[in-house]
C-alpha cells in the first residue's frame, strides 16, 4: 500500500533543518519499506513571514506493507518530537500521512499553498474531506506545508544534495574549501548551479546558520551534483548526505495576474505600465505599475544590487511584464520584484543645444540665451528634442543569485524566460 509522508516546520534560526529530519527518516524507513522516488524537498509560498528561511517542507512516498504502516507512523512521531526545535516560538510542527492515490483535491491545495497565503483551519478542512491524518505540534502550522508538500504535483524538478554535520560542530564556522568550490563550478556549471557567486566572489553553497547542514549543492542533472560533492574538499567530516528532488529553480509559484487581483503574500506576474518616475528610499528602489484593473508599488529593495540600475532605466508609459511577491511595505501593499521584461518601450528624448548658426561651434548656456564659446554669436535658448538610446534590452533582467528565491529559475536554465513570456 502506498504512503505518503509530510513534515515541516521543525526547525528555527536557532538550529535543526526540516531536511535533516527528512533525511535520517528516509534511511530509517527504506529498511521497512519500498521508496517510490528520491525524498522531495517541497518549497512553498516564500512571501509568508511565518518562514524560517525559504519555506520548504519534506515530503517523501514509500509502498508498504499493511502490516508495517503504525511502525512507519510511530518513527515519523518519535523523530519529530525528539529533534524538533520545540523551544522557539516560532516552530510549530505538522505531520501528515496519506495512503493511496493524491486525489485533485490535494494537488489543488498544493498550488494555493504555493502561490496564496493559506490558514491551518483550511489545511485541516482539506485534510479531513480527502482523509489524510495529520498530526499537530504546539499550533501545528507546519500541516500547511506537510500536506501541501504531499499533494504537489513535481512536474518540473531540480536536485539538492544536502551534506550534513557532525553534531559537535553545529554552530561551529563551516570548513569548505572555497577554492575547490570554484573550481568544481568551473566544470560543472550550469547542469550544477549557485554554487558560487563570480562577482562577489563567494562560495554560496554553505549556509550561516547553526543547522546541520553543511552544504546543499544543486543542479539540473543528479550526477553533476554528486560529482560536486564528490570533487568539494571539505577541512570536516560530513555526517552523512542526501539527495532530494524539489521544485526549487522551477518558477513554480509564478502564476499569472491582473494588478487589481493581486493580495498580500501572492506569487505573480503581471503585465502592466510604468506610472511616473522611479524614486528611492533608503538604497531601495520603487515605480508604480498599473493595467486596467488597478495599481501597485513595485520594489527592488538594496540586496537586489545592481539588478536597480535595470529598474532605474525604467520611463513612465513602458509596458513591462513583472514577477515577483506582494509583501506590504510601510503599509502599501507592494510587489518586490524578481524578474522583469521590457514589453514596450517609450521613446527617452533628451534635449540638447543646438549647434552656433553661424560657426558651428559648441553653445553654452547662459540663461535665457545660448552663446557660442567659438565666435560669440548670441541666441534665445532654443533647445532641440533629439531621441537617445533606451539602454534596456528586449531580455529578462534578473535579481542577482543571492538575493533569488529558492524558486525563481535562473535565466542560465532552460525555460528559466518561459513564466514571464507566457504574457506576452
Ligand atoms: P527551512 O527552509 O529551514 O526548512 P522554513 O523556511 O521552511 O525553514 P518553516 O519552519 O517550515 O520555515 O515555516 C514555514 C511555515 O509556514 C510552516 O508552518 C508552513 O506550514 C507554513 N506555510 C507554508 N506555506 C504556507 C502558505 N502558503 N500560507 C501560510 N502558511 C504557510
Amino acid at each position: 500500500m502506498l504512503i505518503h509522508i509530510g513534515i515541516d516546520d521543525t526547525d528555527s534560526p536557532n538550529g535543526m533543518c526540516t531536511t535533516y529530519l527528512g533525511a535520517l527518516l528516509y534511511r530509517e524507513l527504506s529498511r521497512i519499506a519500498e521508496p517510490l522516488d528520491l525524498p522531495r524537498l517541497i518549497r512553498l509560498n516564500p512571501n509568508v513571514p511565518y518562514k524560517t528561511r525559504g519555506n520548504g517542507a519534506v515530503t517523501m512516498s514509500f509502498d508498504a506493507d499493511e502490516g508495517v504502516i503504525p511502525e512507519i507512523k510511530d518513527t515519523v512521531l518519535f523523530y519529530v518530537s525528539q529533534l524538533s526545535d520545540f523551544e522557539h516560538e516560532n516552530t510549530n510542527p505538522g505531520v501528515v500521512f496519506f495512503e493511496g492515490e493524491i486525489p485533485d483535491e490535494l494537488r489543488e491545495f498544493s498550488l494555493k499553498a504555493l502561490r496564496e497565503h493559506v490558514t491551518i483551519q483550511e489545511a485541516e478542512k482539506v485534510a479531513r474531506e480527502v482523509g489524510a491524518e495529520y498530526f499537530k505540534f504546539k499550533l501545528g502550522r507546519g500541516v500547511i506545508g506537510s500536506l501541501a508538500a504531499i499533494g504537489y504535483p513535481l512536474e518540473r524538478f531540480t536536485y539538492e544534495l544536502l551534506a550534513y554535520r557532525e553534531p559537535e560542530n553545529w554552530g561551529t564556522p563551516r570548513r569548505v574549501n572555497s577554492e575547490s568550490v570554484f573550481r568544481v563550478d568551473k566544470w560543472a556549471y550550469p547542469f550544477s548551479y549557485d554554487n558560487v557567486d563570480p562577482y562577489k566572489r563567494s562560495v554560496l553553497i554553505t549556509p550561516h546558520g547553526k543547522d546541520p547542514v553543511l552544504v546543499g549543492i544543486r543542479g539540473i542533472d543528479k550526477t553533476k551534483v554528486i560529482q560536486v560533492f564528490e570533487r568539494v574538499e571539505f577541512g570536516e567530516p560530513v555526517a552523512f548526505y542526501q539527495l532530494y528532488k524539489t521544485n526549487q529553480n522551477t518558477d513554480d509559484h509564478l502564476a499569472p495576474k491582473k494588478i487589481g487581483e493581486l493580495k498580500l503574500y501572492d506569487s505573480a506576474v503581471v503585465r502592466g505600465r510604468v506610472v511616473g518616475e522611479y524614486w528611492e528610499r533608503g538604497r531601495h528602489v520603487f515605480f508604480e505599475l498599473e493595467d486596467d484593473t488597478g495599481r501597485i508599488r513595485v520594489a527592488a529593495f538594496e540586496p537586489t544590487k545592481k539588478f536597480r540600475n535595470y529598474v532605474r532605466k525604467l520611463l513612465p508609459g513602458d509596458e513591462i511584464i513583472a514577477a515577483g511577491g506582494v509583501k506590504e511595505h510601510e503599509g502599501v501593499l507592494t510587489l518586490n520584484l524578481e524578474k522583469f521584461y521590457p514589453v514596450k518601450l517609450v521613446p527617452k528624448v533628451e534635449y540638447q543645444k543646438p549647434k552656433c548658426p553661424k560657426c558651428g561651434g559648441t553653445m553654452k548656456s547662459k540663461g535665457d540665451y545660448l552663446k557660442c564659446k567659438h565666435c560669440g554669436y548670441k541666441m534665445p535658448k532654443k533647445l532641440i528634442p533629439v531621441e537617445v538610446l533606451r539602454d534596456l534590452e528586449k531580455k529578462i533582467y534578473e535579481v542577482p543569485p543571492d538575493a533569488r528565491k529558492h524558486l525563481s529559475r535562473p535565466l542560465v536554465l532552460p525555460g528559466g524566460e518561459d513564466k514571464l513570456l507566457e504574457l506576452l
